[in-house]
């Protein structure tokens, strides 16, 4: 057996102790999980082991000798292998090619291809793996690419594979593939090290879990007979859910109203009314069917049945154009690539949803846009010296607050906010639930989708629960622990 030590790590950047004087111990032979909340310090962790960064104390061990780690290149060829989420593939070579990039057999100064294709072919059988070797990568699918990573990885014969969130792109069917193979790297005596955040994974995959919270090492968990509730307590600590504030009164008025909606395999038969000033919860893991099913009421994909009828209008076939037209508003998870447009200023992005508005006579009005600009940049104090500057010029945090402007430009009736917290602040993510909160205060009501549950329960009036493409349950805020919802959104009782 065969094991790695992490000795008294901490790592400081500017502001924030990632690791704070970490001790644990990974070993060979087992699927070690790496599990904590976001930002909790398990990509950092991660970036140490492979030579990516330094820590600023603290030290390693294989074997009970000392590990010292130049960086990236002396980390492999120590054999420490990283797949990341991130793909590192070559697009346009085959999956043999990829797979023994710059180690091709050869025959004098030539490739000997019918050897280099069988050589990647016995490394795929001996994972126990069926791909078509010759196949371009970019025609694979996530798993596939992800399938190949692995494989690549394996065939450096590593001592310690470290997998950073490898599930997270993976419909269900697809990880059960990727956790055969993380089976098949276990009988190798191979030290797996398999960070997730899913929680409902570790029942599945891991043998133990060691779990990170703020930086630091709080508990380490077989997960043999290991209760739900004791993770939880471990990722989470005594949370202290801070709520809304109380003056957000809903309307009786119903605003929408989604009606036996489906799109299979995304999400089936889903129903559910929004009051006016109302904020409601989507909860549910990854894969859930969250995002599909804000993206299908919006319009932006086809759906195989159901009805929408927003302000009084029923809507047979929704498209963002008549949706948006209609008051409806989406910002989307990607903000980067659905959101914006990186490349125009600041004051085009925010009003890109009112060009009805800022043209009036089908001339755009320069004066007219730079008021409807500052107006959002005032609203939600957008941190900018000037909006002719481009949206690259703004942290997350303010970017999202463009995306937000973007749509409050339009006057919407109903705004979809999709992971609105994701890669931001704890400063920004405060402004962005007080702009949902003044949102309600003025009557419009908002659906929130989000993976991190405690979110949930500090911003909105109620949760619906999401689980493999259905709604399985709703509760209040005030009526169930972070624990109760977890374990709602998993499909299991408290254990
Ligand atoms: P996780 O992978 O568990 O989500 P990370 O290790 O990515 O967590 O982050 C841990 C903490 O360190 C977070 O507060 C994050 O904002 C911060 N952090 C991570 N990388 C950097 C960096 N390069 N510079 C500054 N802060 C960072
Ligand atoms: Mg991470």
């Amino acid at each position: 057996m065969s094991v790695l030590s992490v000795k008294n790590i901490t790592k400081v950047f500017p502001g924030t102790t990632a690791l704070d004087d970490v001790t644990l111990s990974f070993e060979s032979g087992k699927v070690n999980a790496l599990i904590g909340k976001n930002g909790s310090g398990k990509s950092t962790l991660v970036k140490i082991i492979n030579g990516a960064y330094k820590p600023d104390n603290g030290t390693l061990e294989l074997d009970g000798k000392p590990l010292d780690i130049q960086g990236p290149a002396d980390a492999f060829a120590k054999g420490i292998a990283t797949v990341y989420q991130e793909m590192s593939l070559i697009p346009g070579l085959s999956v043999a090619e990829n797979i023994l990039i710059g180690r091709y057999e050869t025959r004098g100064a030539f490739v000997d291809w019918k050897r280099t294709y069988a050589k990647a072919q016995a490394l795929l059988d001996e994972m126990g793996i069926d791909l078509p070797i010759r196949e371009t990568v970019v025609n694979l699918n996530v798993w596939q690419c992800q399938v190949v990573e692995i494989v690549k990885a394996m065939s450096f014969r590593p001592k310690v594979i470290l997998l950073d969130e490898p599930t997270s792109a993976l419909a269900q069917h697809e990880t059960q593939i990727l956790f055969k193979l993380i089976r098949e790297l276990k009988k190798k005596d191979v030290i797996v090290i398999y960070i997730t955040h899913r929680l409902q994974e570790l029942w599945e995959i891991a043998d133990t879990s060691t779990v990170l919270l703020d930086g630091r090492m709080t508990g380490k968990v077989p997960m043999e007979g290991a209760k739900t509730g004791d993770v939880l307590k471990l990722m989470f600590g005594d949370v202290e859910v801070k709520s809304r504030p109380a003056d957000l009164a809903i309307s009786e008025e119903t605003i929408l109203e989604v009606k036996g909606f489906t799109r299979k395999p995304w999400f089936e038969d889903i129903s559910f009314t929004l009051k006016k000033g109302e904020i409601l919860g989507i909860a549910g893991m990854l894969g859930s069917g969250r995002t599909e099913l804000l993206r299908g009421i919006f319009g932006a994909d086809g759906v195989d049945g159901g009805s929408v009828i927003l302000d009084g209008d029923r809507i047979a076939r929704p498209s963002p154009r008549q949706m948006s037209g209609k008051g409806l508003a989406f910002t989307p998870e990607d903000r980067k690539s659905q959101g914006l447009v990186q490349s125009l200023s600041i004051k085009d992005n925010l009003c890109h949803a009112c060009l009805d508005k800022v043209s009036p006579g089908g001339f755009v009005d320069r004066k007219l846009m730079a008021d409807f600009a500052d107006r959002q940049v005032d609203a939600l104090s957008i941190k900018t010296t000037g909006t002719e500057l481009p949206m690259t010029s703004l942290s997350g945090g303010n970017q999202q607050k463009v995306v937000v402007g973007k749509w409050l430009n339009a006057c919407p009736k109903v705004i979809f906010f999709d992971e609105p917290s994701r890669g931001i602040d704890v400063g920004a993510k405060q402004q962005i639930f007080q702009i949902i909160w003044e949102q309600s205060r003025c009557g419009i009501s908002c659906v929130v989708v989000s993976s991190e549950l405690e979110e949930l329960l500090e911003v909105c009036h109620r949760i619906i629960i999401m689980r493999l493409g259905r709604f399985v349950g709703e509760v209040r805020p005030e009526d169930v622990t972070i624990e109760e919802l977890y374990s709602l959104c998993m499909g299991g009782e408290l254990r």
